[in-house]
């Protein structure tokens, strides 16, 4: 089976995956071993019978030297495998994936280096969100209702997720209201409105905040972008999260100060992506009177 049927396959469809550890061990072994024959087809193929004194070694083959020429920050989301994303072979991109893309020290400490250890090649930073995020809808959701029993049963380690990505969620609420009124909040697709928002204002605000880290970095040639992954049509898109959108602001230079993230937040607030989740008399609201602010 071929990674797109994988991709594609729906929950009403056989499980193909496996059952048990033992046969996820198989799998992967078997997959390394189809890996091997590409990658390395100098090595022998796998055996069962052991080696003997007399069997050759397998000949030497220089080790490539590591020379990625993007890093890219991304969710572990298993829908979003970002060497796939981009169609890129090894030793292409440099991946650091973490639920929610955020900006943890690990995770810092990671891009810096390999901005650090690959000058010669590394020219791009990238964050990489993508729609139906679950570690943004799960802030989404302890924002909207932080009493709730879910937003209680977090452990430590999740919270700390959940917390990095409660900014973003704080800045498209503010975002929401102000292009919409404070109204917007008893909208029926309130929820799923900020969850739009969310994700592509995370992706920004960690952008931003991995500018602001490394931005010596950005002097010797290296940017900082982001752009959110659209599970729906495997296309990355920009601020009016509309995958038809043929435009280069697919991929976002990072903001370069908060006035750039609030700008950005009431453009991605009035985008239709957005506003499609709320209610045709508050959209009518909007653009019939000069009600709300301008964007
Ligand atoms: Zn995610």
């Amino acid at each position: 089976m071929d990674w797109v049927s994988r991709f594609r396959r729906t929950s009403d469809e056989p499980l193909e995956a496996p059952r048990t550890p033992e046969e996820v061990v198989l799998r992967l072994l078997a997959g390394n071993a189809r890996f091997v024959c590409v990658a390395a087809p100098h090595v022998p193929a796998g055996s069962t019978v052991p080696p003997t004194a007399a069997a050759a070694p397998a000949p030497a083959a220089p080790v490539p030297k590591q020379a990625p020429f993007c890093a890219v920050l991304g969710c572990s989301d298993a829908r979003v495998p970002s060497e796939l994303v981009f169609e890129a072979g090894p030793n292409e991109l440099f991946v650091v994936r973490v639920a929610g893309n955020v900006l943890g020290d690990e995770c810092l400490g990671s891009l810096e280096y390999a901005l650090h250890n690959f000058r010669d090649s590394l020219r791009l930073l990238l964050v990489l969100g993508h729609t139906g995020c679950g570690a943004v809808t799960a802030a989404v959701d302890a924002y909207l209702n932080p009493t709730g029993r879910n937003s209680t049963a977090f452990t430590r380690s999740l919270r700390a997720v959940v917390n990095h990505v409660l900014v973003a969620v704080r800045s498209g609420a503010l975002s929401l209201e102000e292009c919409w009124g404070a109204g917007v909040q008893s909208e029926p697709g309130y929820r799923d409105a900020l969850i739009e928002i969310s994700v592509y204002l995370n992706a920004a605000m960690t952008a931003y905040q991995l500018r602001e880290e490394v931005r010596t970095s950005e002097e010797s040639g290296t940017r900082t972008m982001f752009a959110v992954f659209d599970l729906a049509t495997c296309q990355v898109i920009g601020p009016d999260l509309d995958p038809a959108t043929d435009d280069t602001g697919k991929l976002s230079p990072a903001p370069a100060d908060p006035d750039e993230l609030i700008a950005l937040g009431h453009q991605v607030a009035a985008s239709p992506m957005v506003s499609r989740h709320l209610s045709d008399a508050l959209r009518a609201t909007r653009y019939s009177a000069p009600g709300p602010a301008n964007v």
